[in-house]
């Protein structure tokens, strides 16, 4: 009858379990585990999510690397509000408003100084897929449409569309999805667990892994390389840190060859590392940076790609009533988003937040590394407010430890990220000594139950 589906649904809504969850296709999850025992949140606040179960959970990871702010401020839903009845949405094709180019504007004061202009997108992803194809316009522009060889790194990640899963090294992009863009090669990554374990910040050794750009450029020409895309810490593949000097060593190779040098701080962007951006903090000048996450608190989906001065300028030189870049998205520059921006980077700025990092790295560092001894571990890495703790794996079952030490700390309350046997952490930077303590002492028991149960 038509009643019983209706009861149902209501009666859901107070007990926040769905009837049936087969009708979501949940994104990068293990769909059928996760629909037998769902982990669902319901509301946030500040450093800490709720669960359906009245539980707080503290959250370890700002959500997804995004909510850099902490969750629930006000002065973001405010202005969402606000937006979504003034102006919900204008076309940003061959019009404009005011809020695009005043977040814009106001971006630009943060960025490193050769990077003056912004181009909005929806997320990482499509950052990614923006700065790839801006890098390969350029070249033509400039007379060099050779240049189309595109550069990544192995272990990177850079998001999920066919030009960034094929400058990626994620393995299991490769197994699935065919060969992705012909025309991309791979620098390694910069993991030595054998000469680095248990650095604090930068690692020692591994700086003269860049020279492998010089390898790939004695290989194919620099006449055919267009661009070298990185995270200036990796994020998604195990939180590496690039060793002391490696990425000025990048930029110097890419300079003398003439090939963009594209930094992807999705991650590391709005305050992860310390300073705005990762390139700020280590006095670095890309000339392509990629961003999404932070750039609202993750509150609305938007991303924002920072293009430099001498690739804007190629752009701008052709006759005036030309479309300069035949690339954008119905939601380029959203009105409700930027409003979302706007109000986050007012918080940051207000409450210095991206300074804040700096003052709790220190904390930060000495909690997790605290755990160092503790049987099973192999490595713990971090910077600025972004760490990782690397298990021994499971003989045959590699990732298991790592998702019971998840699994554990969810129990308990806290949410770590867990990829294979690495755990992340990258909380939000309104994070207190309170907060570094609790995470720190739940990981702590939770790596001991996964090797007290697994020897
Ligand atoms: N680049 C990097 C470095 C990322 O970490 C991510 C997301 N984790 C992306 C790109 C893709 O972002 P999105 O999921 O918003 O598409």
């Amino acid at each position: 009858t038509l009643t019983e589906p209706l009861v149902s649904q209501i009666s859901t809504v107070t007990d926040h379990q769905p009837a049936s969850m087969a009708a979501f296709w949940m994104p990068f999850t293990a769909n059928r585990q996760f629909k037998s025992a769902p982990r669902m949140l319901t509301s946030a606040s500040g450093m800490y999510f709720e669960n359906d179960k009245g539980q707080q959970i503290l959250d370890g990871c700002a959500g997804l690397w995004c909510v850099n702010a902490g969750h629930g401020r006000e002065a973001i839903s405010e202005a969402v509000a606000r937006q979504v009845s003034q102006l919900d949405y204008a076309p940003p094709f061959q019009m404009g408003h005011p809020l695009a180019f005043e977040f814009a504007e106001r971006l630009i004061q943060h960025t490193p100084p050769n990077l003056n202009h912004v181009f909005f997108t929806n997320s990482g992803s499509e950052s990614v897929e923006t700065a790839l194809k801006i890098a390969l316009n350029y070249h033509r522009l400039k007379g060099q449409g050779t240049r189309q060889r595109l550069i990544g790194r192995e272990r990177s990640y850079h998001g999920v569309n066919f030009g960034g899963i094929s400058v990626g090294g994620i393995v299991n992009n490769r197994k699935t999805f065919g060969s992705g863009l012909p025309g991309t090669d791979h620098l390694p990554h910069t993991l030595n667990i054998d000469l680095n374990a248990f650095s604090r910040g930068l690692p020692e050794h591994g700086t003269e892994l860049a020279d492998a750009l010089e390898q790939l450029i004695a290989l194919h020409d620099a006449s055919n390389i267009a661009a070298v895309i990185v995270e200036p810490v990796a994020g998604s593949g195990g939180v590496i840190m690039p060793p002391v000097g490696y990425l000025q060593k990048l930029r110097e190779i890419t300079r003398k060859h003439g090939i963009l040098l594209i930094f992807d701080e999705v991650i590391t962007g709005f305050g992860r590392v310390g300073e705005a951006f990762a390139a700020s903090r280590w006095g670095i000048e890309p000339d392509i940076m990629t961003t999404a996450k932070g750039l609202t608190n993750g509150a609305i989906p938007m991303g924002a790609v920072f293009v430099s001065d001498a690739i804007h300028d190629a752009f701008m030189t052709g006759p005036e009533s030309m479309i300069e870049l035949f690339h954008g998205y119905t939601y380029s520059g959203h009105p409700v988003a930027c409003a979302a921006g706007l109000a986050a980077l007012d918080i940051y700025e207000q409450e210095g937040l991206f300074q804040r990092t700096l003052a709790m790295e220190p904390v930060f560092e000495a909690g997790l590394h605290s755990l160092k001894g503790l049987p099973g571990l192999i490595d713990i890495r971090n910077i600025g407010l972004i760490g990782a703790i690397e298990l021994q794996p499971l003989d045959g079952q590699p990732g298991e430890r790592g998702r019971r030490v998840f699994q554990h700390c969810y129990e308990q309350g806290v949410l770590v990220r867990w990829t294979g046997d690495i755990l992340a952490m990258s909380p939000p930077l309104i994070i207190e000594k309170e907060h570094i303590r609790q995470l720190v002492n739940t990981l702590k028991e939770g790596i001991q139950l996964a090797f007290q149960n697994h020897e």
